[in-house]
């Protein structure tokens, strides 16, 4: 029998056959797709016929089908679902998919087929489509150094090992100072703090084989407990040793590894011709120079660092009033910026969840993609992976558009967080291909009979990556690479974190927040409260974020730094740092930017897209929510176009313009107060 992850998949929407694909087969399947996409590379580079547009480019984007096929699927699954096995293989099939990529990369004669190409792309009568995939295949190519010869080679091949190592060390010892230190605490300790946070600190206590509960440096307890313990003293012993992670002097300390890797970024970088690793990493960005992103974070900055000192003298004066002498301290933030909030809004968590339903808002979804592009989503009678997975059939004039999968409640076998991921992405070089979409999240599961209801955050997930979701189903390009969501970093969450925003449109919560016992609407004033806290310490969150935004682009702009940690405090200096905040992520625990590539000196990505976002949405506000000439621009200009243009040339076909920062300083609530 064909093993099923190959076989034709001739299920409903040519959906993987999910009861057929079982974990032993995965192994073969993607041995056999590896083969074939190594004979598919080899036939194309050593074709005796001159290059052309179809038998180079065209070949390579169809080289990996199977391995798309088997990988999506599997990927799939296994993220939301996985188990040893799984686990087994994910391990083992890494550094095999890298080494077949560099493999790729390092084809001297590929190379030279896209480079001539590349040099006669003016005659050779391409689409716009075509030349964009072209620039976009030579400079990937370029970038992993298929220009480079001799030494320079080899020097890029030790560099490259060495980060990879670097980075992995980087987390394993960040994961190590974390695991290591804990704080006791008495019962007289657990005073003040809600009963969550005491669940939270005795089953803490009882993994750490303590006597009683303890704070460890996991965000999800330390935050809380900052928030609500009214220790003084202990809250200043858990921050100081939740901000010196990786700072500690012992076996763990990340200082000198943080060094290291700007250093050999710096050559990697100058090694491809690049000036610095920032320019080397930015030129594929919407942002394109560092220039740019410092712009747009200094214009944050100042509104910012304003709201953060007018907030920084009440919460002075509240800890005063508390009888306590000395200045406000990182510690002191958000016990205090935690009461001010009760006191100014009000909002009772256990009183607004009955009024978010999962199913409501799953609803509220749909019918805001229904009323902006026409979307119909009828549920789909078929096996997933998975019980909770939960499966749509999306058309639009009775097109069959997509295919959306939905799982959303947390379980063992599921990793944190949420995402959107596709297992098919849209393309039409093989015919009219369809997505398959999947949104996975990690909301409590409600006992057998129960409603499942959500956070106000909860929600807000759920809108974001039903905007990812949609930037992948009305995808409509030729080729696979520059499908959906294949666009810049800096440019991915906008579509997402746009979303966002028709959850707070009052008409979508006044018909889809309702009460799961009455079914009543959601009470005016706490519909208002709800919406006016969005804007809550929005110094504070824009400080922290800002600054450690700020500090990785620096470490990237210029010659690397012999102490980074001398040339961190310079940077905050000169700022002007605000003393009783810290920055999110100080550098021996700067994660993003560390522990690989993918964030480095693109840390302020999510404020780049946020400042578009918030002026796209001000597009639709200047109209109607729901107007719809708007959405047809957005989609035809944005959410159809995947990567088929330069993300700066999309916006500005949509909006007419590119964005500035005030509709986000709006969106913040940080514009100064009259
Ligand atoms: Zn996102």
């Amino acid at each position: 029998m064909t093993n099923p992850y190959l076989a034709e998949w001739t299920t409903e929407f040519n959906l993987p056959p999910f009861a057929d694909l079982k974990d032993e087969d995965v192994k073969p399947a993607v041995e056999a797709a590896l083969s074939e996409g190594r004979a598919a590379i080899k036939a194309i580079a050593d074709n005796p016929e001159a290059p052309t547009f179809a038998n180079t480019i065209e070949a390579l984007e169809k080289a990996d089908a199977t391995l798309s096929k088997v990988l999506g699927a599997f990927y799939g699954m296994a993220g939301a679902d996985t188990n040893d096995t799984r686990d087994a293989l994910m391990r083992e099939f890494s550094p095999m998919l890298s080494a077949y990529s560099s493999e790729i990369t390092a084809n001297a004669a590929l190379f030279q087929r896209i480079e001539t190409l590349w040099q006669e792309r003016e005659s050779l009568d391409l689409t716009d489509e075509q030349q964009r995939v072209l620039m976009l295949t030579r400079r990937s190519f370029v970038r992993s150094g298929a220009k480079l010869e001799g030494a320079d080679k080899d020097r890029m091949a030790e560099i490259k090992s060495r980060l990879a190592t670097l980075g992995t060390q980087f987390s394993q010892n960040l994961l190590g100072d974390e695991r290591e230190w804990f704080m006791e605490l008495s019962e007289d300790d657990l005073e003040g703090l809600p009963q969550f946070v005491v669940d939270a600190a005795r089953s803490a206590g009882e993994e750490k084989g303590a006597k009683g509960p303890v704070v460890t440096l996991s965000r999800s307890l330390i935050t809380p407990f900052l928030q609500f313990s009214p220790r003084r003293d202990l809250r200043e012993k858990a921050f100081r040793a939740w901000a010196a992670r990786g700072e500690n002097g012992n076996a763990n300390d990340n200082r000198e590894i943080a060094r290291e890797i700007l250093e050999l970024r710096e050559e990697r970088a100058r090694l491809l011709g690049y000036e610095n690793f920032a320019a080397y990493k930015l030129e594929t960005e919407m942002a394109k120079t560092p220039e740019h992103v410092r712009d747009l974070l200094m214009r944050v900055w100042a509104p910012a660092k304003e709201a953060a000192e007018r907030d920084a003298a009440i919460l002075s004066k509240m800890m005063a009033e508390d009888g306590v002498n000395g200045d406000l301290a990182p510690w002191d933030w958000r016990y205090y910026s935690g009461k001010r909030r009760k006191a100014e809004h009000d909002l009772d968590e256990a009183e607004l969840k009955p009024y978010l339903q999962l199913d409501r808002m799953i609803e509220a979804a749909f019918t805001c993609a229904n009323r902006l592009f026409g979307l119909e989503f009828e549920p789909l009678d078929v096996t997933t992976y998975h019980p909770d997975a939960r499966a749509w059939n999306v058309t639009r004039n009775g097109r069959h558009m997509a295919v959306f999968i939905g799982d959303y409640f947390a379980r063992g076998s599921k990793r944190s967080g949420a995402w959107c991921t596709a297992m098919r992405s849209q393309q039409k070089l093989e015919g009219d291909i369809r997505p398959i979409v999947l949104n996975v999240c990690n909301f409590a599961k409600p006992p057998k009979g129960e409603a499942a209801l959500l956070s106000y955050d909860d929600a807000r997930t759920l809108f974001h990556e039903f905007g990812h979701a949609l930037h992948q189903m009305l995808s409509d390009v030729t080729y696979d690479s520059i499908s959906g969501t294949s666009v810049a970093r800096d440019f991915v969450e906008l579509p997402s974190q746009l979303y966002e925003h028709w959850l707070e449109v009052p008409e979508v919560l006044e018909e889809f927040a309702t009460h799961a016992e009455t079914g009543a609407p959601m009470p005016r004033d706490m519909l208002e409260r709800l919406l006016a806290a969005q804007t809550y310490d929005q110094g504070f969150a824009t400080v922290e974020y800002v600054s450690s935004a700020l500090v990785d682009l620096e470490f990237h702009d210029g010659p690397a730094p012999k102490d980074p940690m001398k040339a961190q405090a310079e940077i905050l200096a000169k700022i002007g740092m605000p003393k009783a905040i810290t920055m999110r992520h100080a550098t021996p625990h700067f994660a993003h930017i560390f522990s690989g590539d993918g964030y480095s000196s693109g840390y302020y990505s999510y404020m780049w897209s946020e400042v578009m976002d918030a002026d796209a949405f001000e597009a639709f506000e200047e109209t109607s929510p729901f107007d719809p000439a708007m959405a047809k621009r957005l989609e035809d200009n944005i959410l159809s176009k995947g990567g088929s243009e330069d993300a700066e040339a999309l916006y500005t076909a949509f909006r007419g313009r590119m964005p500035g920062v005030e509709a986000l300083l709006k969106g913040r609530g940080l514009l100064a107060a009259e």
